[in-house]
């Protein structure tokens, strides 16, 4: 089985544009980039064009290499201060003068719609519920749903350990009551801790991380990673073609895991809005 991110994408992002569609007042998202990563451009003006397609109020503020902490740390307690403004996003990387983690922790918790505040993280590992859960593993965790992939008491294996993906994704398949691990450059033989695990989840970004020898027959398989070649094309970090052929389910890419999570970063947007409008009711 195919699974289809486009797709799922898709289904979610049509029904927030009928949501929208019947409010007065339109959620805002912010996003905030600070560095000159062609990448990070191309990711910034996507999620700003999806934003405005569902018709939500979307600014996004540049800054070049000149850029102090101090102005930044300036611009997020203006817009946590901007009842206008529900989700706020800064795009990694930033410039290396900047304090990445300093920044996150002055966003609003109920902002934070990348999820990455340390009280979104520490709710979520808590079983409290986060404002906002980090966008990547929420929509892995939506699309097995869609597929109807059962995780209860499956060994799912995470490769990779990074706050975005890999730390989240294992708490929110522990929460799902699978048996979790999380693997990542210092492990030894992941070889065989892959071919016990019904479910893996790859996010290292290191081209065939997955090959067909590591994974077992009816494996799930999630692919994270996204992998440059030719200077333009995209490829995952598993071995689509050979792994296809052993798992019963496995994401494309691109047209996997990457649509699911603009999907979730317009969903949480949604959600910060409707929770900003119940508490003011
Ligand atoms: P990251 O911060 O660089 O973390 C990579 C993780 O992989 C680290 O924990 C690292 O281990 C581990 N790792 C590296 N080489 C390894 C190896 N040979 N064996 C086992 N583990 C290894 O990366 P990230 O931000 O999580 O992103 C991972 C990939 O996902 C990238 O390709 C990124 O572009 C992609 N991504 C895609 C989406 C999407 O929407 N599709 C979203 C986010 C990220 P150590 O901790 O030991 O260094």
């Amino acid at each position: 089985m195919l699974l289809d991110g486009k797709l799922v994408a898709d289904k979610i992002l049509e029904n927030l544009k009928n949501e929208v569609a019947k409010l007065e007042k339109k959620p805002g998202l912010a996003v905030i980039l600070a560095n000159e990563n062609p990448s990070s451009k191309i990711y910034v003006s996507s999620k700003e064009k999806r934003a405005l397609e569902l018709g939500f109020k979307s600014s996004i503020f540049k800054f070049d290499r000149n850029v102090k902490q101090g102005e930044l740390i300036e611009l997020i307690h203006e817009l946590n201060d901007n009842p206008n403004i529900h989700g706020i996003l800064i795009q990694m990387p930033l410039f290396k003068h900047l304090d990445a983690n300093e920044l996150i922790e002055l966003i609003d918790p109920k902002k934070d719609v990348d999820g990455f505040h340390s009280i979104n993280v520490g709710r979520l590992c808590s079983g409290l519920k986060p404002y906002a859960i980090c966008c990547t593993p929420l929509g892995i965790i939506k699309m097995l749903d869609y597929y109807k992939i059962d995780i209860t008491s499956k060994h799912a294996l995470v490769i990779g350990r990074s706050n975005i993906v890999g730390k989240p994704m294992a708490q929110l398949l522990l929460q799902r009551n699978a048996t979790v691990t999380i693997a990542h450059s210092k492990t030894k033989d992941l070889k065989s801790l892959a071919r016990s695990a019904d479910i893996i989840v790859s996010a290292t970004g290191q081209p065939d991380m997955v090959t067909a020898d590591m994974v077992k027959k009816g494996a799930v398989i999630i692919d994270v990673g996204i992998i440059k070649y030719d200077g333009k094309h995209l490829c995952g970090e598993v071995d689509f073609d050979k792994v296809k052929n052993i798992a019963s389910a496995i994401t494309p890419v691109p047209g996997g895991v990457g649509p699911m999570t603009i999907a979730m970063l317009m969903q949480n947007t949604y959600d910060l809005f409707k929770e900003a409008q119940n508490a003011k009711l």
